[in-house]
């Protein structure tokens, strides 16, 4: 071999290296290298697959109206914790499809639903990263679930601080945040409502009736996780 294709061996050999530091090959679960999320991690996304349908008696969180069902895949630790962090801050947006299809809890237990819509991040976050990551989730799961998505809410404004606000002030200001984008295709149509980690069902239940204010027959919803 030449000289010069010897120095292209070796330039093609240091390309290679750089691509593969700069593509993360560790499981977020457990930083086995390998896929974004292994095999033996996979099965935590599911912790709730075969949970009976609904909100379990004696939790907090009841069902927050106008939600006419919330479901969600798993407890927001660990494994599914690590892995929603990871497309959320981390920019690995392999897990979206992954996380995605973790909402095939909704395929056994969700009633209804014609289409899902993804609850949208604040405009700076999506400019900051890049992407939404809710949105994201969604066409995962729009695969899973064999329904469309449509992008028809968006965050109107910055919501003002809620600790400084009581109960029905934060329900008002988070109801003001969201605002139907386009309502094509939403009228008299059972929206599933798709977000990465639900707390208190506050934001979906604001996106709710912003999607019923618009004419929309009823909304679920279903996330990866709960935090409590
Ligand atoms: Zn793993």
């Amino acid at each position: 071999m030449d000289l010069v294709g010897r120095a292209l061996g070796v330039l093609h050999t240091v390309a290679e290296r750089g691509l593969d530091l700069a593509l993360p090959a560790a499981c977020a679960g457990c930083r086995r290298e390998g896929a974004p999320l292994c095999r033996e991690c996979i099965p935590f996304l599911d912790a709730r697959l075969e949970a009976e349908p609904g909100v379990p008696v004696g939790l907090p969180a009841e069902l927050p109206p106008p939600l006419l069902q919330l479901e969600w895949c798993a407890p927001f630790t660990g494994v599914t914790r690590r892995a929603l962090l990871a497309l959320k801050y981390d920019g690995e947006r392999r897990l979206a499809p992954l996380l995605g299809a973790a909402v095939r809890r909704w395929r056994r237990v969700g009633v209804g639903g014609d289409l899902l819509i993804p609850v949208p991040a604040s405009p700076d976050r999506v400019r900051d990263r890049g992407y939404d990551q809710a949105a994201l989730i969604a066409q995962g799961a729009s695969r899973d679930l064999r329904r469309p998505v449509r992008h028809s809410l968006e965050r109107v404004r910055a919501t003002a601080a809620q600790f400084d606000l009581d109960r029905a002030s934060r329900a008002a200001n988070l109801v003001a945040a969201f605002s139907v984008a386009n309502d094509a295709g939403i009228r008299d149509r059972w929206v599933v409502l798709v977000d990465d980690v639900v707390t208190t069902g506050a934001t979906l239940a604001a996106c709710a009736a912003a999607l019923l204010e618009a004419g929309a027959l009823g909304v679920s919803a279903v996330t990866v996780a709960r935090e409590r």
